[in-house]
C-alpha cells in the first residue's frame, strides 16, 4: 500500500472512493461532511436517507462506515463514517482507528483500490491534530486490505504537518 498526503479539498479528488467524516443522522452536517454533500450534489443525501430507513434508524453508530453513490464528485463512491467526539476523560481512540479499518473494509466490499480519507474527528469533534494523525497513520498501515492508494487529504498545513510526522514517527513501510 501506497500512503500519500495531499493539502487540499478532499472533494475534489480523483479516486475510486472518497471518505466523509459523516454524522450519526447520516443527513449531512458543516466541515467536509457539508462540503461533500454541496459538491456531490443531492443523490448523496438521498441515498444516505434511503440507508437510514432500510438499515439505520436509530443512526450509524460510532466507529462504523458505509458507503454511497459519490454522486457528481469525481470519485465513484462515499464512504461515510462516525467519528468519536474527542473526550479528555475517556480514551476513545479505539473508536478512532475503527473509522479507518471499517473504512478500508467497505473500500475492499466496492472493490475500490484508491481511497481518500480526510483527518476524521479533527473539526467539530476536535481530536487534537497529532494524535489523530498518529492514530490514522498506524491503523492504515496496520489494517489488512486490497487498498493501494491511500491519500490523506489535509485541509491546512498544520493538519498536513501532523500526519507527515506521524508518517514519518511510524517508519518505512513493510
Ligand atoms: P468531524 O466532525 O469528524 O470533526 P469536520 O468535518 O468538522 O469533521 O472536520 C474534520 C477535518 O476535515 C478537519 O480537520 C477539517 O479541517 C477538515 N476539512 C473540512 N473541510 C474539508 C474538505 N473540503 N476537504 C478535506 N478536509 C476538510
Amino acid at each position: 500500500m501506497r500512503i500519500t498526503l495531499v493539502q487540499g479539498d478532499i472533494t475534489g479528488q480523483d479516486v475510486d472512493a472518497v471518505v466523509n467524516a459523516a454524522n450519526s443522522s447520516l443527513l449531512g452536517g458543516g466541515g467536509v461532511d457539508g462540503a461533500i454533500h454541496r459538491r456531490g450534489g443531492p443523490a448523496i443525501l438521498d441515498a444516505c436517507r434511503k440507508l437510514r430507513a432500510s438499515h439505520y434508524d436509530k443512526g450509524l453508530p460510532t466507529g462504523r462506515a458505509v458507503a454511497t453513490t459519490a454522486g457528481e464528485l469525481p470519485a465513484r463512491w462515499v464512504i461515510h463514517t462516525v467519528g468519536p467526539v474527542f473526550s479528555a476523560a475517556e480514551d476513545r481512540s479505539e473508536l478512532l482507528a475503527s473509522c479507518y479499518r471499517e473504512s478500508l473494509r467497505a473500500a475492499d466490499e466496492l472493490g475500490a483500490t484508491s481511497v481518500a480519507f480526510p483527518a476524521v474527528s479533527t473539526g467539530v469533534y476536535r481530536w487534537p491534530m497529532a494524535e489523530a494523525a498518529r492514530i490514522a497513520v498506524d491503523t492504515v498501515r496496520a489494517t489488512p486490505t486490497r487498498v493501494m492508494d491511500v491519500r490523506f487529504v489535509l485541509f491546512t498545513p498544520d493538519a498536513y504537518a501532523a500526519f507527515e510526522q506521524a508518517l514519518n514517527a511510524a517508519g518505512p513501510a513493510d
